[in-house]
């Protein structure tokens, strides 16, 4: 079971997406298995030593799914459920994320089986340096580099840079990117993806019928991703945020919520449940409430069958990675409600670490308009690139995604050719 606790397997999710965009643009069956096949897994068993004295033995995995357009990139997930096949799926998606975008990596994704929520710092703070460790063998700055993901952050970017610069004898901030600015973070890197998302809805927006000045906005999963892609549709685009949720249950107000006072009312509390003047609404009622614009930033797997029919937004864009099944996609579709996917609408984050990469190998770093600068650049033309390309095949935005990130990582593959 994958870590939001659904039963589909999202690896299998993962091929079914890379078959359908096979068979549009004729990828004969060699390229299919390679595309179809992590290039490199490592699964580790590492003990750590808990507060009470007593030794614990967790599991950890890296995957690492392509390196045909260049070093492998993406985050660490620390959760009870992580899988491996949860993890090859995020890493295909990290692989196609980075081609959308045009960046010059491949894919990776790392987890850890663990509930953070349950651990001490010191704990955490052990648990990081001894996984860090064991996958130190695999990651560099030319190889793979890991970044924060669900119940991950920058103080656990700073272990994994700490511990492997010890190893190695000499400091390495290029070896994880999200990491704090004062070890070589990147201004912005923080909202980068709650940004790059504002921006794809901003381009979206007009194509799907949308105007975002008073759209309502409704959000599922009111973390890192989530909350700063509501704060920038309600300051920057005077959208109304009508509903938002966290793990524990969410808020609806039909006039909006405002996003900065939700986000005091967490802090303070721990959750968005319970924030004064508003009506309590669950996660399952808050997909299908009333709205123009539907965030899903929590887990995989929350538009299925069952309730793509009844989704009321006009716009969906998924700040979370694969929260929509194949099934849900196709009825969203022929309900006319347009979808930014996945490796489009949340590849913010990826871009702005690879801002923060580059800063950290010239030793030269930007000043934050610069980095919202280019960010911007970057998600209009990709947004205009899959919109063209979906336009073109008649298809729907996941598919001129995956058309466009596919038939990259396909063109690396061959002009590389098949060593030896
Ligand atoms: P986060 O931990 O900051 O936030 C996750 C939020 O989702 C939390 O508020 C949590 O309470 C909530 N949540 C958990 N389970 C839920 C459930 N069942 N229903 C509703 N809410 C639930 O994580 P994040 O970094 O914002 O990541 C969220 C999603 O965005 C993930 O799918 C992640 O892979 C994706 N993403 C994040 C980044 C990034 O840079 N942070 C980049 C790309 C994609």
């Amino acid at each position: 079971m994958p870590s939001n606790g659904a039963s589909a397997n999202p690896f299998e999710t993962a091929k079914q997406q890379i078959d359908i965009v096979a068979d549009l643009i004729g990828i004969d069956a060699g390229l299919r298995a390679v595309l179809k096949a992590p290039k490199r897994e490592l699964t580790v068993n590492f003990p750590v030593r808990m507060d009470d004295g007593s030794y614990r033995v967790f599991t950890g995995y890296r995957v690492q799914y392509s390196m045909a357009r260049g070093p492998t990139k993406g985050g660490i997930r620390y959760h009870p459920q992580v899988t491996l096949d949860e993890v090859r799926a995020l890493a295909a998606w990290m692989t196609w994320k980075c081609a959308v975008v045009n960046i010059p990596y491949g894919g990776g994704k790392g987890g850890v089986v663990c509930d953070p929520k349950k651990m001490s710092h010191g704990e955490l703070e052990r648990l990081t340096r001894r996984y860090a460790s064991e996958i130190a063998p695999i990651i560099g700055p030319e190889m793979d580099i890991p970044a924060p993901d669900v119940y991950t952050d920058a103080q656990t970017m700073a272990w994994i840079m700490d511990t492997y610069s010890m190893q190695k004898g000499y400091s390495v901030p290029g070896v994880v990117t999200g990491k704090p600015i004062s070890l070589g973070g990147s201004e912005g890197r923080g909202e980068a993806t709650g940004r790059g998302c504002a921006y794809v809805i901003r381009e979206a927006a007009p194509h799907a019928g949308v105007r975002l000045k008073g759209a309502s906005v409704a959000v599922q999963g009111f973390g890192n991703a989530g909350s700063v892609a509501a704060k920038l549709l309600h300051d920057e685009q005077g959208a109304k945020i009508v509903a938002v949720s966290d793990s524990r249950g969410g808020v609806y107000h039909a006039d909006g919520l405002n996003p900065h006072a939700l986000e005091e009312h967490k802090r303070k509390t721990g959750s968005v449940v319970g924030f004064p003047g508003s009506k309590p609404i669950s996660n399952e009622e808050l997909l299908e409430t009333k709205c123009d614009v539907l965030v899903p930033a929590a887990l995989e797997n929350q538009l299925t069958e069952r309730n793509a029919g009844n989704v009321q937004a006009k716009l969906v864009a998924e700040a979370a990675n694969g929260p929509t099944l194949p099934a849900a996609d196709r009825i969203l579709f022929e309900r006319g409600v347009t979808v930014l996917p996945d490796i489009l609408a949340n590849a913010g984050g990826v871009t702005v670490s690879y801002f923060e990469w580059a800063q950290d190998i010239q030793g030269f770093f930007w000043p934050l308009a610069e980095v919202n600068h280019r960010l911007e650049q970057v998600m209009v033309r990709s947004y205009a690139d899959v919109h063209r390309i979906a336009t073109e095949h008649r298809v729907h935005n996941r598919t001129g995604a995956y058309v466009l990130a596919i038939q990259r990582v396909v063109d690396a593959i061959r002009i590389r050719g098949i060593y030896p």
